[in-house]
């Protein structure tokens, strides 16, 4: 039998925490449930889930703290992070995506929601199924190790900025748009937002760093597009 999916729920509200527990129990997933950040730590220290649910507002260190934290650690880099918020704000949604998460709910969210969008971080975070090796210029990603790096040195990158970078390489000098990025990487996009691209775009570049960083090109109106040449060097 295959083994259930672990979701570690961090949520100080035992109500809701119960509530998501007996959802995931009733769709085949195994949550375990930490009411605060320490709690979350000490688990993922003794077994690392397949996802996290994370709530924003938590007692001694935000959902947004933790969140970072987990994303710079290079043992919890690649486990997919859904935050839950009460709060709808476009700038918290965004500083919560800046800091590491791989979505966001909004709460009250509805169990049906839930389930949805937990399916699509961890179908993104599925492995890619090409082992393949695709270097462009000086950039070189290896889709088998999840390895990417710059002129020999390796960049660290989030399992979302990897497929989108993974996707970019594959299918360079064209220009693709927010929406064709959406299907292409996030594949089930019914709940997420164009303006999500962006801030995954905003990091991937920030891995890269400054060099690498400019070989993803914003096209204005059209999109964004990974090019070999960049002007920067085509000029130089
Ligand atoms: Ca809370």
């Amino acid at each position: 039998m295959k083994q259930p999916l672990r979701i570690l729920i961090v949520e100080d509200e035992p109500a809701i925490a119960e509530l998501i527990c007996v959802n995931l129990r009733h769709n085949g997933f195994q949550p375990v449930w930490a009411e605060d950040g320490s709690a979350a730590q000490r688990e993922l220290d003794a077994v690392l889930p397949d996802a996290i649910l994370l709530d924003w507002m938590l007692p001694e260190h935000s959902g947004l703290a933790l969140a970072r934290k987990w994303r710079s650690s290079a043992r919890t880099r690649p486990v997919p992070i859904l935050m839950l918020t009460a709060r709808g704000d476009e700038a918290d949604k965004v500083a919560g995506l800046d800091a590491g998460a791989d979505d966001y709910i909004t709460k009250p969210f509805s169990t049906k929601e839930l389930l949805a969008r937990l399916r699509a971080v961890l179908r993104r975070r599925a492995p890619e199924q090409a082992s393949d090796t695709v270097a462009i210029g000086e950039l070189v990603l290896d889709a088998a190790t999840h390895r990417v790096s710059w002129r020999g040195r390796s960049l660290k990158t989030g399992p979302t900025e990897f497929r989108l970078l993974h996707y970019l390489m594959t299918n360079p000098e064209r220009v693709h748009s927010r929406s064709q990025l959406l299907d292409k990487v996030w594949g089930d996009h019914v709940f997420i937002e164009e303006r999500t691209v962006d801030v995954h775009v905003k990091r991937l570049r920030e891995s890269l760093g400054p060099a690498a960083g400019r070989m993803i090109e914003t096209v204005r109106g059209a999109g964004y597009r990974l090019a070999a040449q960049t002007a920067a060097s085509a000029a130089a």
